[in-house]
């Protein structure tokens, strides 16, 4: 019986697996193309989310246009407006409530830092409470600007590992 050498890989399927590295591809292209927003809106910043969603800029090009308002069907979390200390713990809950995988995307200068209200009752960046994969700039950013964000978070999905993310640091940040 000849002897078969099962130590040589083939020549170009070397690396930590040739066939899990393509599922993934194929996840993430599928997942890239497929996530659900959950709009979190409280102030003017949702009006120009109104636009994105609209026919002229129209995020369900992007495989987006089914939008979700119950965290547990969401994928990417939207965070548009200023985030009052008291409303923290609600969009901390909204996170949690969410399943993994999951991406955060902070629309506009309050979700991102807080803006220009920089007072004792509002959260100088939802950073503070939960993590944020995307940050788009603006008072109020473009509709433009909101969809590169989101390009920007389908570029994360794309790229990332069709297993879990590591949740250490959520855990620790939520303190689970
Ligand atoms: Fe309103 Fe500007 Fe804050 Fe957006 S960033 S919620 S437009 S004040």
């Amino acid at each position: 019986m000849s002897e078969i050498n099962i130590v040589d890989a083939p020549p170009g399927t070397e690396g930590p697996g040739y066939f899990a590295t393509s599922l993934d591809k194929v996840i993430g292209l599928a997942r890239s193309n497929s996530l659900w927003p959950l709009p979190f809106a409280t102030s003017c910043c949702g009006i120009e989310f109104m636009a994105t969603m609209g026919s002229h800029y129209d995020l369900g090009r992007f495989g987006a246009e089914r939008l979700s308002f119950s965290p547990r069907q969401a994928d990417v979390l939207m965070v548009m407006g200023t985030i009052a200390k008291k409303m923290a713990p609600v969009l901390k809950q909204v996170y949690i409530q969410m399943a993994e995988p999951r991406w955060v995307m902070a629309v506009g200068a309050c979700a991102s830092s807080g803006g220009i209200f920089d007072t004792y009752s509002v959260l100088q960046g939802i950073d503070e409470v939960i993590p944020v994969d995307v940050y788009v700039p603006g008072c109020p950013p473009r509709p433009e600007a909101i969809l590169d964000g989101f390009q920007r978070i389908q570029d994360l999905v794309r790229n990332e590992s069709g297993r879990r993310r590591n949740s250490d640091y959520y855990k620790e940040l939520l303190g689970q």
